[in-house]
């Protein structure tokens, strides 16, 4: 893989020929991705969704000592509000002095559509830099620029020569994907070119047999590189620094909360982990490809047998697989008594998951080893990376898997009919889930823990607490409903997905 020559990152659609909308089992899922029949499949009626700008904004305001310039109408990037003072509490948990999301909208408007918005991109970034003197300047193009082609990259090299701090653009018009993963990829590509690849750097020749050296280099560096694009709490981020610590390694953790002079340091890790391939296949292939580092990509640390798993990936690469034996057995046989005192609660209760493909999945596994059924999942997308995940689940043909970020419509109807017991999604959707009158719980928050063992714990103790008492809930229903007319509510939930053009 290599696109960084590339101004513009392509899209999830084209690169890896992912999928957007789906209803049927999760076998069926599995067997058409297998035989690539998914691509292409359209909606013919379809509500809004998440544009990727907002997600890639979700990543870049964590950045610490950078200015955000959103290069659009007011609206782009307004989302930002809502995170402000929280990303200045989650900064401050790992810099005391960060001074939280610093960000500038060029405010285009109707006269700027006929007569282009350079000048107001180029004073914002004037601005930035004197006013804030940032370590850098993330510049985020949204739709309307690049649908008027404004030339911000011209612009921006030109500007380069005026200020000290590293300008960053982002491609991450929203009209160009119906995949908002796309976002990891358009956030990774200007943090690649211009944090780890300095534009003004020299290409290092790399000899064939220098290559070998340099990895063994690598190997006894001992230090890992752990990935967090904002799917991982500060909380998250000690638990997997706690365990890959008790192997011997050493952790650094990118690209959310670092500040952009850190970069600099990707290169001098031994192996890059991700916690989840969704979020990082374009920087682990990239970084490989650029500085032979290689990475572990294959699952998420939520869940026992995933987290072990991870573990184990990691420790295999530097021949530590007894050390990591000895901590996984350890650690589950405590996890394990801890968990049993809530398996006759939880047994047999009936649960649908909602997000991120890799996150519902693996949430998932851990839910059925506690003896909750798992009826319905629903993915953002889907793509070959979930492959694996899907074949761990149980009971996978009778399971519904819906496709589909946003379109909420579909998904009322499907818990209309399957009514689960349980509900755990993400922020927005659990907000109108609870409105059917079912028990939510957050599939992720920046407060929580999730990850490693302590997380597994964590879900499982807050999920009985949930079910111990879900009258609130039960209740909205009568006094709150959603705006769908009931005969939507009698026909089939996947009626407008239509799979005619499919490749
Ligand atoms: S879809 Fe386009 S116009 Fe809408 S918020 Fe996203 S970038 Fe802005």
């Amino acid at each position: 893989m290599n696109y960084i020559s590339e101004k513009v990152p392509p899209v999830r659609e084209d690169r890896l020929k992912a999928c957007n909308a789906f209803g049927g089992s999760c076998c069926e899922l599995a067997r058409k991705g297998k035989k690539g029949c998914l691509n292409g499949v359209k909606r013919t009626f379809a509500q809004t969704q998440g544009c990727q700008l907002n997600l890639s904004l979700a990543i870049l305001n964590t950045i610490r000592n950078a200015v955000i310039v959103v290069h659009g109408p007011i609206g782009c990037g307004g989302g930002s509000l809502s995170m402000a003072g929280v990303n200045k509490g989650f900064q401050k948990l790992r810099d005391p002095n960060a001074k939280g999301v610093i960000w500038l909208n060029t405010n285009l408007d109707d006269n700027d559509v006929v007569n282009g918005g350079e000048e107001k991109l180029r004073q914002a970034v004037l601005y930035a830099e004197r006013e804030f003197r940032p370590e850098a300047i993330i510049v985020v193009n949204s739709c309307v620029p690049a649908i008027i082609g404004d030339d911000i990259d011209s612009i921006l090299e030109d500007l380069q020569k005026q200020v000290n701090a590293k300008i960053v653009p982002v491609h991450c018009e929203g009209f160009k994907t119906k995949i908002m993963a796309s976002a990891y990829d358009s956030v990774y590509h200007g943090i690649l070119r211009n944090l780890v690849d300095r534009p003004e750097e020299e290409e290092k020749v790399v000899y064939e047999d220098e290559l070998e050296v340099i990895k063994e280099k690598y190997r006894k560096s001992r230090t890992v590189n752990i990935l967090n694009v904002s799917s991982m709490s500060r909380q998250d981020e000690e638990e997997l620094i706690r365990l890959v610590k008790a192997l011997g390694l050493e952790v650094r953790i990118y690209p959310c909360y670092a500040s952009p002079d850190d970069f600099a340091y990707v290169g001098e890790a031994a192996l890059n982990v991700s916690i989840c391939a969704t979020h990082d296949d374009y920087f682990v292939e990239h970084i490989k490809e650029k500085y032979g580092i290689p990475f572990v990509l294959r699952s998420i640390p939520i869940g026992i047998k995933n987290t072990n798993q991870w573990i184990m990936d990691i420790a295999s690469f530097f021949g530590l697989e007894e050390k990591a034996n000895k901590l996984i057995e350890v650690e589950t046989k405590e996890l394990k008594e801890a968990l049993e005192p809530f398996k006759e609660q939880l047994k047999g209760k009936r649960v649908f998951l909602g997000g991120g493909e890799i996150r519902i999945l693996s949430t998932a596994e851990l839910l059925q080893s506690m003896g909750m059924e798992v009826i319905g999942l629903k993915g953002y997308h889907y793509d070959r990376f979930a492959e694996p995940l899907l074949d761990m689940i149980e009971n996978n043909e009778n399971i519904v898997f819906n496709v589909a970020t946003g379109q909420p419509f579909e998904q009322a109807n499907l818990l209309n009919r399957l009514k689960p017991d349980l509900y755990i999604g993400h922020i927005g959707t659990n907000g109108y889930t609870a409105k059917q009158g079912f028990p939510i719980f957050p599939l992720f928050g920046q407060s929580s823990i999730y990850m490693g063992y302590q997380g597994a714990y964590e879900i499982v103790r807050k999920i009985a607490r949930v079910l111990r008492n879900p009258s609130f809930n039960r209740n909205f229903v009568g006094n709150s409903k959603l705006p769908y007319r009931d005969e939507w509510y009698e026909q089939n939930p996947f009626t407008y997905i239509d799979d005619s053009a499919a490749l």
